[in-house]
C-alpha cells in the first residue's frame, strides 16, 4: 500500500472512530510519526493531507528537516525521551515537546527557548503501567507535581497536556483502562487548575490502538507503522 492510501484509510477509521465515540472530528489530530522514514517518504504523508509529524531522536531530524523546508505549515513534535544536553537542539528543531518527564528536562528546555525567544507547547509523558523500562512520570509521583507546580516560572514553555505508551498487549483492547486511566488523570489535573497549565490535550494511541483511545477521550493518535509500514530495525 502506498502512504497516501494509508493516511486515506486511516483517516476513516479515525472518522468511524470519532462516529462511534459521539464526538467531533476536529477533537482528534493524526500525527504521522516518521521516525526513521526518510524525507521523500515524509513527504508522501504531507501530500495525503497530514501537517503534524512525530520524532524521536534528535540527530535525525536536521537533514530531513533542511529536506522538507519548503513543506512551510508541516509541524514537528518531539515524542521521544530526552535527554538534558539535547534540549537546546531539540527547543531550536521542533514546535513541540510531547515527552517532557522531568523537571530537569522541563527547566532546560525553558531556558533553551527562551534563548531562541520562541514559546515550546509541552506535553507530560506519564508512566500509566509504572513499567520500569518506560520514561515518563509516575500518575501518583512528586515529579509530576513538581512539573505542575513549575509552570508558571517556565514561562517558554506552553503546558497542554498528557502523553503516554500504554504498556505492550497484543489484543488492542488491552490498552483500553490505561487510555482511560489516562483521561481520568488528565480531568483531576485540569479540575484543580493549576495556573499556567492547560490539559486540553491527551496524546495517545497508535497504530495498533488508535481507535480505542479516540474512544477513551484522545486528541492526537501517533501513528507510524500502520502509514509507513514496518520500521527497518537496528
Ligand atoms: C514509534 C512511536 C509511535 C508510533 O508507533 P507505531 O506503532 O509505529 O504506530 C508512537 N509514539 C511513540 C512515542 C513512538 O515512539
Amino acid at each position: 500500500m502506498s502512504v497516501a492510501a494509508n493516511v486515506a484509510s486511516i483517516k476513516e477509521r479515525i472518522a468511524a472512530a470519532v462516529r462511534r465515540a459521539g464526538r467531533s472530528p476536529d477533537d482528534i489530530t493524526l500525527m504521522a510519526v516518521s521516525k526513521t522514514q526518510p524525507p521523500e517518504r515524509i513527504r508522501e504523508a504531507y501530500n495525503a493531507g497530514v501537517r503534524l509529524f512525530g520524532e524521536n531522536r534528535v540527530q535525525e531530524v536536521a537533514g530531513k528537516f533542511d529536506a522538507l523546508r519548503d513543506l512551510r505549515d508541516a509541524e514537528w513534535h518531539m515524542i521521544g525521551h530526552l535527554q538534558t544536553n539535547k534540549a537546546a537542539n531539540t527547543a531550536e528543531l521542533f514546535r513541540a515537546v510531547d515527552s517532557v518527564d522531568s523537571l530537569k528536562l522541563a527547566e532546560k528546555l525553558d531556558a533553551a527557548a527562551r534563548a531562541l525567544g520562541k514559546r515550546l507547547d509541552v506535553l507530560i509523558e506519564i508512566n500509566i503501567g509504572g513499567e520500569p523500562a518506560k520514561s515518563g512520570v509516575a500518575p501518583d509521583s512528586p515529579a509530576l507535581d513538581e512539573l505542575l507546580v513549575a509552570a508558571p516560572r517556565l514561562q517558554a514553555l506552553v503546558f497542554r497536556g498528557l502523553m503516554m505508551v500504554p504498556p505492550f498487549t497484543d489484543d488492542p483492547e488491552g490498552a483500553r483502562p490505561y487510555f482511560r486511566k489516562l483521561r481520568e488523570l488528565r480531568d483531576m489535573i485540569a479540575s484543580r487548575k493549576p495556573p499556567a497549565v492547560a490539559m486540553d490535550q491527551l496524546s495517545m494511541g497508535m497504530s495498533h490502538d488508535f481507535e480505542i483511545a479516540i474512544e477513551e477521550g484522545s486528541t492526537c493518535v501517533r501513528v507510524g507503522t500502520a502509514i509507513f509500514g514496518e520500521r527497518a530495525r537496528g
